[in-house]
């Protein structure tokens, strides 16, 4: 048998889900997806969902794509996998080249890896010993901002800084430098968006001047701490920390897994700052969401630090299986492809101006949302039970996963973080679409939380 519900029984005999409560299981069961065409997915009963969260942020253009699924088809039938040390092939080469085309200005070595995690790994054990061939061995620290996320490996679970996540394996993880992020909605200065100089810079600043000796580099995700409730903080702040990291020859890593390939407006959010990390990372959005893979790119000048004879024993011995796989490359190269071919940015750039101001529309007058912050199609609803408090819900309560469940029973895929509900649709997301989401997620918040 294979009904739904047939399937669901299979489905708990077996499968543990990522990152879920199982037990939480036995009320609402995993929903059996059968098919996807654009921002939607149906069920095996023919249910559609709305997916408004890109099936975790991965999807950037739409599921089943022909143009990406025909490139991974075509590949597929030429070669799915060869080593990557020693043999390379076109789909690796090309997409390399064409990246050069839209990253951040001084990138330009380019290490591939199959998830974003895998690619922080890569991106601390490059800066580490960059920094121990450069006759800087005292530097094997790594500094990371509050509330950050970067992955759930133990590298990038210990540059992490959410509890949810890292506090039950505090002592398997390496100690790191923490430094409070930017908290732009309890701003501790008290600015304004409008007003901010990133005064809460101060915070990295003495950090840099008590640890930068024993520092290699500091990691951030640019713009957006997408895990810790989507925060949003201004460019100037990644100016300024650009600026401290040269002083201190610290190196900064970028983790762009989320917010690479359009989505906070432009290619990659480092653009928005006008200045380049170091190091950068790439994964979700790079295959569309289409094939597991990641990228560490970096500069020459970190590159020639390992360029040596092989007797002196620089080179970086660090590798994954799947590396290069040309599945992934193609399906890359697709995603680049509709880049060129189609105004994906543009046309996202103008449905993000919709998007806003119809949520703002719709709930920032509701006692409970204290704050809709966007960049891209990024928007995000801060919950709180005192809008002018800004407290916030107890843990217990649930109250973004009583919000999604009441979604989901209305066909949008609202997934929360703790009591942010966000929106972070494909690119490709259209007006009526955008609608229908706002809709339901304002009808399932009025149920859980009562009326405006
Ligand atoms: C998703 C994510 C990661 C981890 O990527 P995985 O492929 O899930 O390992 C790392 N950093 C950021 C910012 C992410 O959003």
């Amino acid at each position: 048998m294979n009904t739904q519900q047939d399937l669901v029984q299979r489905d708990l005999k077996y499968i543990w889900h990522p990152c879920s409560q199982m037990k939480d299981y036995e009320e609402l069961q995993p929903i059996v997806i059968a098919s996807g065409k654009g921002v939607y997915l149906y069920d095996k009963n023919g249910k559609e969902y709305l997916d408004i969260v890109s099936s975790w942020w991965c999807n950037l253009l739409g599921h089943c794509n022909p143009i990406i699924s025909e490139s991974i088809k075509h590949q597929l039938d030429r070669l799915e996998h060869v080593i990557f040390a020693n043999f390379t092939h076109e789909p690796a080469i090309t997409l390399c080249e064409q990246l050069m085309g839209i990253i951040p200005k001084g990138l330009a070595k380019f290490n591939f890896s199959d998830n974003g995690s895998a690619s922080v790994e890569c991106a601390l054990k490059m800066a580490f010993q960059y920094q121990y061939q450069t006759g800087h061995p005292k530097k094997t620290k790594f500094m990371c901002l509050s509330d950050g996320y970067h992955g759930e490996t133990i590298g990038a679970l210990s540059v992490g800084c959410l509890d949810l996540y890292a506090k039950i394996y505090q002592p398997m993880l390496m100690s790191t430098i923490h430094v409070q992020a930017p908290d732009c909605y309890r701003c501790p200065y008290g600015k304004c968006r409008e007003c901010c100089q990133a005064e809460c810079i101060e915070f990295a600043k003495t950090a840099f001047e008590q640890n930068a000796e024993e520092t290699c580099a500091m990691i951030v995700e640019p713009l957006l701490q997408g895990s810790a409730g989507m925060r949003i903080y201004p460019p100037i702040y990644l100016k300024k920390l650009r600026a401290l990291c040269d002083q201190y020859t610290v190196l900064l890593i970028a983790d762009e897994i989320a917010t690479g390939f359009g989505r906070t407006g432009k290619m990659f959010a480092f653009e928005h700052a006008g200045v380049s990390p170091d190091i950068m990372c790439i994964s979700k959005g790079l295959t569309g969401g289409y094939m597991p893979m990641a990228i560490t790119i970096t500069t020459d000048e970190v590159y020639d630090a390992f360029y040596a004879d092989y007797s002196e024993g620089k080179a970086f011995m660090h590798s994954h299986t799947y590396s290069g796989n040309p599945l992934g490359c193609s399906a890359a190269l697709a995603v680049q492809k509709i880049f060129r071919e189609e105004p994906i940015l543009e046309n996202a750039a103008k449905r993000a101006i919709y998007l806003n101001q119809k949520l703002q529309e719709a709930l920032i007058e509701h006692k409970n949302v204290g704050e809709i912050r966007h960049i891209g199609l990024i928007n995000a609803i801060e919950l709180t039970p005192d809008r002018r408090a800004k407290s916030e819900y107890p843990s217990e309560l649930r109250i973004g996963y009583q919000i999604y469940k009441k979604a989901l029973a209305r066909g949008l895929l609202l997934r929360p973080l703790g009591n942010v509900l966000y929106f972070n649709p494909p690119l490709i997301i259209n007006e009526l679409e955008i609608d229908k989401a706002i809709r339901i997620c304002k009808e399932s918040i009025l149920e859980v939380l009562g009326d405006l």
